[in-house]
């Protein structure tokens, strides 16, 4: 699974910080991973055009916000997998949710506070309760084996 930290990003910080939202600015960015992506950022009225190759995307911008220009949601950095985009519509993942994967406790944490933003009747929340199930389980048997059945 793609992790999006791995991926090359864009904030709307840097880009400020850099001057490179400043009506009429071109600048050129450079990432070393993956190797030799250029591209090249032209400031116009209320974004910015994003030049990859032969491709021209224009991003819009918020007062604190950059608008994805795959999705149209707002967010505060795009990120490159595959096409520029922002982190909801990439299709990585936070590295965070791998850290813990070994730990069944911390995992069932996660996984209940997913449940709270699922809606309860929905195919997410049970396939979230059948993970709950499961991890319950593991949670169980690694007690059992540490403390005898109870
Ligand atoms: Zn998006």
């Amino acid at each position: 699974m793609p992790l999006i930290e791995d991926q090359p990003r864009l904030s709307k910080g840097v880009l400020q910080g850099a001057g490179a939202l400043t009506q009429g600015v071109a600048m050129e960015w450079q990432w070393g991973r993956p190797a030799g992506l250029i591209i090249t950022t032209v400031a116009v009225p209320g974004g910015f055009l994003l030049r990859h190759a032969a491709e021209e995307v224009k991003v819009l911008t918020r007062p604190k916000w950059l608008v994805c220009p795959a999705c149209l949601r707002q967010c505060r950095y795009l990120l490159f997998y595959k096409r520029w985009c922002c982190r909801r519509c990439s299709g990585c993942q936070p590295r965070v949710w791998h850290r813990f994967r070994g730990v069944p406790f911390l995992r069932r944490q996660t996984i209940v506070r997913q449940m709270l933003n699922a809606p309860p009747s929905s195919l997410r929340a049970f396939e979230l309760r059948r993970r709950l199930h499961k991890v319950n389980r593991e949670i169980r048997k690694a007690m059992e084996r540490r403390y005898g059945k109870v």
